[in-house]
């Protein structure tokens, strides 16, 4: 008895938090929103209302407001995409991009299954060497031979993807490539065009007329720090994925077409100060045509959760570099504040170096430090001030989005949402007994919202560690099968 009511002193603040929420008088809410958000590491918290007004009777058909919940706030998941930022928000994002890269390959979701037979080819486009890097070298049978430092590297050795000689590696080169990777895609595609329109004796405008090219592609980091494309490339009809292309133009028309842009493709990139620069595609190109459903090597199943995996992943995982920019706030990477007098201060968040942290006390591999320093230097120059390299420095100087598609190649991720949040609405309209399935013009809907933080309260975010564990069990049950069963 003595030892419980010891236990009072040492109760930890998240279990005195969730004795405080429950005196809030509803704690099943609580447990209901904190559920909601199926174990999203840090939730947008929200204050507001919304009405829904039905404008012939003049009377309110839906209201909500947060003042009514006991917390005084909605929590809403932060579907965030990257893994390490929130694994469960990033798993609705694999699935959906699972699901869009699927539709594409198919069918499904809006798409007709008969994109199915149109000529599909799976690609990964590389960067060129910038200098020898430590990695893993086999044979063509599969022999693991020593790296050329004379040594064996271990899967998970730190050195792997770092300069055997980091004073002879060309930083800048490799930066510059990061930084137009983006722009040498946008013109592969173009390229790619031309190149099939050669090959089937068409004009631009015939090309035009009678085909297009779809794709839907993820960026990733190697471990070098420099980005490479996966992408899916299929050929569709003039509409695009409703319609199929010319039978002349097959698949085996599309990698020798890949094969000859990609030799092509080049961007020449003008200094002074660094000298110029030719932004050219790796040695290394892999392409690899998609078959059906079932049988060969690369199914559709097999690049859509390709795909959908590298979509979650950052730069933080693969390049091991830092997931927020480092500009200082306050001056904007400058160094100096101006005053009304227009006399330039030296800001004191940075001490002048523009950096919101200073470089060498970040958690790097030297390598990594090495590429964001290289940007850094590079930001001061005007002829790269288009590039933001200050604000990508972080990203080791590559800006694009992580995934892209064109317009035609399936459905979107916007429509995926738009899916769920129909659904959701729907739940929630048929919770208050109402059927609103009649969507006319005379329904209004006013809401306004703030921000007011991120994450869960200390008695919530214990709430939200049960719910992802009971998600993991439910997971692993899935797959193993009840244990006492
Ligand atoms: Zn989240
Ligand atoms: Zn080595
Ligand atoms: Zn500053």
């Amino acid at each position: 008895m003595a030892r419980l009511l010891d236990l009072r002193h040492v109760i930890s603040p998240a279990v005195r938090d969730l004795v405080e929420l429950a005196n809030l008088g509803d704690l099943d809410r609580v447990v209901e929103q904190v559920r909601a958000m199926r174990g999203c590491a840090r939730p947008v918290n929200l204050r507001g209302w919304t009405v829904t007004t039905d404008t012939t009777t003049d009377t309110i058909v839906r209201s909500y407001t947060t003042d009514d919940e006991p917390t005084g706030r909605l929590l809403t998941p932060c579907g965030n995409r990257r893994a390490s930022r929130c694994p469960a928000c990033s798993r609705v994002y694999a699935a959906d991009t699972y699901h869009l890269i699927k539709a594409g390959l198919s069918g499904g979701k809006n798409v007709p299954e008969a994109v199915r037979s149109h000529p599909r080819v799976f690609v990964t486009l590389t960067a060129p060497s910038f200098g020898h890097v430590h990695g893993i070298r086999t044979t063509s049978a599969g022999r693991v031979l020593d790296c050329p430092c004379g040594r064996r590297h271990r899967e998970d050795d730190p050195v792997l993807g770092t300069p055997l000689d980091p004073a002879t590696y060309d930083y800048t080169g490799a930066v510059l490539w990061n930084a137009h990777a983006g722009a040498l895609w946008a013109r592969f595609t173009i390229y790619l065009r031309r190149k099939l329109a050669k090959r089937l004796g068409l004009t631009m405008k015939q090309f035009n007329a009678a085909l297009r090219v779809s794709f839907a592609k993820v960026a990733e980091y190697q471990k070098r720090g420099l980005v490479h494309f996966h992408a899916v490339i299929r050929l569709d009809g003039p509409d695009g994925h409703t319609t199929a292309p010319p039978a002349r133009a097959t698949a085996d028309m599309l990698t020798k077409a890949i094969r000859d842009a990609v030799k092509d493709t080049e961007i020449t990139v003008e200094s002074d100060t660094v000298g110029d620069h030719t932004i050219k595609w790796g040695k290394r190109l892999d392409i690899r045509e998609i078959t059906a459903l079932g049988d060969g090597e690369l199914t559709d199943n097999k690049v859509a959760a390709y795909v959908a995996k590298y979509a979650t992943k950052s730069a933080v995982e693969d390049s091991g570099t830092i997931d927020r920019t480092l500009v200082c706030r306050p001056c904007a990477g400058q160094g100096y504040t101006t005053g009304p007098d227009r006399f330039r201060d030296l800001c004191d968040h940075c001490e002048g170096t523009g950096q919101a942290e200073p470089l060498p006390e970040l958690r790097v591999r030297q390598h990594v430090r090495q590429m964001i320093r290289t940007a850094w230097a590079l930001g001061h120059l005007p002829e790269f001030a288009g590039l933001k390299l200050w604000k990508w420095a972080h990203m080791l100087g590559f800006r694009g989005h992580f995934s892209t598609k064109s317009r035609a190649y399936s459905t979107t991720l916007t429509a995926l949402r738009d899916v769920r949040r129909a659904w959701r609405l729907a739940q929630a309209r048929a919770d208050d007994g109402r059927d609103l399935t009649d969507e006319d013009t005379t329904l209004v809907t006013d809401s306004s919202w703030t921000y007011l933080a991120s994450g869960y309260r200390p008695g919530e975010e214990l709430l939200a560690a049960q719910t992802r564990h009971d998600l993991e069990e439910a997971d692993r049950i899935k797959t193993e099968g009840v244990p006492w069963l």
